[in-house]
């Protein structure tokens, strides 16, 4: 970035968080918890091909697109990760999230297991983030409580949910790993590893006395 582009609240501590977990695991809910309780925090906004539901914000979850408006994005490189999740592609748009971390902020990612690996690769200082269902158990039990799909369904994310957490364990691109039994806790942690993350960070680019 130019020096005559840089905002007053600009400032040399961007760093860029994954969270991820099972659909099911709460994961959204503790990230607008991050979000929150960190004041210079940005939420990256995916571009999606899912349909919209009643329950999304255009602009604000996703930005909803065509199978072309996306494949055009790919094309152009524009997209510093994508993945497809449930036969849907999901990206992350890359020119914004850059821009955000040249400001400084905590760019908040919430993308799958395979998005956290590509960003991994790119970016081995961002700090990823997995969130874990108390028991597998919990976990369908959640899944059916939310009443959004059919038995079948159900068990296909439950199952999926499961291969996730193997893959999350064992791929190298998380960093912590946080068990949802209690929410109010859950965000109090990842919270905690968040700030000493971002704390050692700035530490490592402090220059030398
Ligand atoms: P949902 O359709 O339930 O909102 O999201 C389905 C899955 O897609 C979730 O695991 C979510 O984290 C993931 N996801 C959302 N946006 C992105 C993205 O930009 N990239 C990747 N790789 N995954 C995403």
């Amino acid at each position: 970035m130019t020096p005559e582009r840089r905002l007053e609240t600009d400032t040399d501590d961007g760093m860029l968080l994954i969270i991820s977990g099972p659909s099911g695991v709460g994961k959204t809910t503790i990230t607008r918890g991050v979000e929150r309780a960190i004041s210079d925090s940005v939420f990256s906004v995916s571009a999606t091909t899912r349909d919209q539901t009643a329950a999304d914000v255009e602009g604000v979850d996703y930005r909803f697109v065509s199978d072309e408006a996306f494949q055009a994005m790919i094309d152009a490189d524009a997209l510093l990760e994508w993945a497809e999740v449930f036969g849907k592609r999901y990206g992350t748009p890359r020119a914004w999230v850059e821009e955000q971390l040249a400001r400084g902020r905590l760019v908040i990612l919430e993308i799958d297991v395979e998005g956290a690996k590509q960003v991994k690769a790119k970016m081995p200082e961002a700090f990823g983030l997995f969130v874990l269902p108390p028991s597998e158990e919990a976990l369908l039990e959640r899944l059916r409580s939310r009443r959004r799909e059919s038995e079948e369904q159900i068990q296909a994310r439950f199952r999926e949910a499961q291969r996730e957490i193997r893959v999350a364990r064992e791929c190298g691109a998380y960093d912590a790993f946080v068990v949802n039994d209690d929410l109010d806790r859950a965000i109090e942690s990842a919270l905690a590893q968040v700030r000493r993350a971002r704390e050692s960070g700035r530490k490592r680019s402090a220059p030398r006395p």
